[in-house]
């Protein structure tokens, strides 16, 4: 090198705990900025693997994690439920984002509760069951219908029961374990939304729009983004919901809270640390992608625009990989298949339709949502 050349930018590396889909997504929006990740799959993992470079191990292969974090600038993970104690071991060789706090409140339904409640944020009445007696204490104070749900491990519906009186109360109990348990009261709810907003390690914080979700039996099927009649009052309360969580956990990274709207009132419903399904829209719908700014976010960069272009609309392929023709027929859709083995309630990919009259945005995305449900 003559003495006068500069030295070369070094490009940021990261860490990926998990090898699925959000994490193959979040490799891709570090290619074009040259920042390349680094992902531990388990077994069953597909989707990283086929454009990212992957190790196999389980979370509790300490070697392999050491050798993993080295040379990483920040490691981050795909799912919240990654061992705290995986977390921990990681965070003391490399800065591990979102912060752990942020992975522990979100593992367990109770604790999630606890904290909504300790920033100011609403959410459905609650309490912790561990017996018959205090399930009983419980249902007199919340009432029926509520839902009694596992604290732990519960994703796309699972681990849940609606209990509609109380002589059904033992039988839900004893089918979800009997122990550590919450109750919660059932919202009655116009509808789902979700917020999805990013910090940087700097502090720097923006929210994209709040999105309108659609579930059936569990599982989030439609996001129509922004959420139709989205108000700007509406909007500043997801905002102010979201910005007390980040800025107590001293968040960076991409957060997901998801909301039901009842009346003019936002209840959290659960959070989750990191980049979202309800966000998938944000790769064509918004100037920079969830994905990107999370990678932002993690290594101190300065963010990207949040904001929508036109409107959108998300459809999940769940099953069955639909026949491409079909889906590319319509040209304003853009499909993402994750590269996973087609299986009963997997998520396999997503279509988001993209333009400028959001009636014809939905009316797209409901035919497409005919075709990847056959
Ligand atoms: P969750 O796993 O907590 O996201 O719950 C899955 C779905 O069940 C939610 O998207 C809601 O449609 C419904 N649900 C969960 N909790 C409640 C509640 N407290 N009141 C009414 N519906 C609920």
């Amino acid at each position: 090198m003559s003495s006068n050349a500069q030295p070369s930018p070094v490009l940021p590396r990261a860490g990926v705990l998990g090898g699925g889909q959000l994490g193959r997504m979040l490799s891709l929006a570090g290619y074009p900025l040259g920042i390349r990740l680094r992902h531990i799959g388990g077994p069953d993992d597909t989707s990283a693997g086929e454009v990212a470079e992957e190790v196999k191990a389980g979370y509790d292969d300490r070697e392999t994690l050491a050798r993993f974090a080295n040379g990483l600038n920040v490691v981050t993970y795909e799912s919240e439920n990654i061992p705290l104690e995986t977390a921990e071991f990681l965070a003391q060789r490399v800065s591990l984002q979102p912060p752990i706090a942020a992975l522990a409140a979100s593992q367990d339904r109770l604790h999630e509760k606890r904290f909504f409640e300790s920033v100011g944020v609403q959410t459905a009445p609650y309490a912790q069951v561990d017996s018959i007696e205090n399930l009983n204490r419980a249902l007199a104070r919340i009432g029926t219908p509520a839902i009694l749900k596992t604290r732990r491990f519960g994703y796309d519906g699972k681990g849940q029961a609606v209990i509609r009186d109380e002589a059904h109360a033992a039988d839900a109990l004893h089918q979800l374990g009997g122990t550590n348990l919450i109750l919660e009261g059932f919202v009655r709810f116009e509808r789902e939304l979700s917020i999805i907003a990013v910090r940087s390690t700097n502090g720097e914080t923006r929210f994209y729009p709040l999105v309108e979700n659609h579930h059936e039996a569990g599982i989030l099927r439609l996001s129509i983004a922004p959420a139709p009649e989205l108000t700007p009052v509406l909007q500043q309360q997801g905002e102010t919901i979201a910005r007390r969580v980040l800025e107590q956990l001293d968040y960076a990274g991409v957060l997901a809270i998801e909301l039901f709207q009842a009346g003019d009132q936002l209840l959290a419903n659960e959070m989750a640390p990191r980049v979202h399904n309800s966000g998938h829209w944000t790769i064509e719908g918004a100037t920079v992608s969830q994905f990107e700014n999370h990678l932002r976010a993690i290594l101190g960069l300065p963010l990207g625009e949040t904001d929508a272009i036109g409107y959108s609309a998300m459809v999940n392929v769940i099953g069955t990989i639909p026949a491409l023709a079909a889906v590319l027929a319509f040209p304003e859709a853009h499909l993402h298949l994750y590269g996973k083995q087609p299986r009963a309630n997997r998520k396999l990919g997503h279509i988001t339709v993209r333009g400028d009259d959001p009636v014809r945005v939905r009316a797209t995305a409901e035919k497409l949502r005919e075709i990847v449900r056959t």
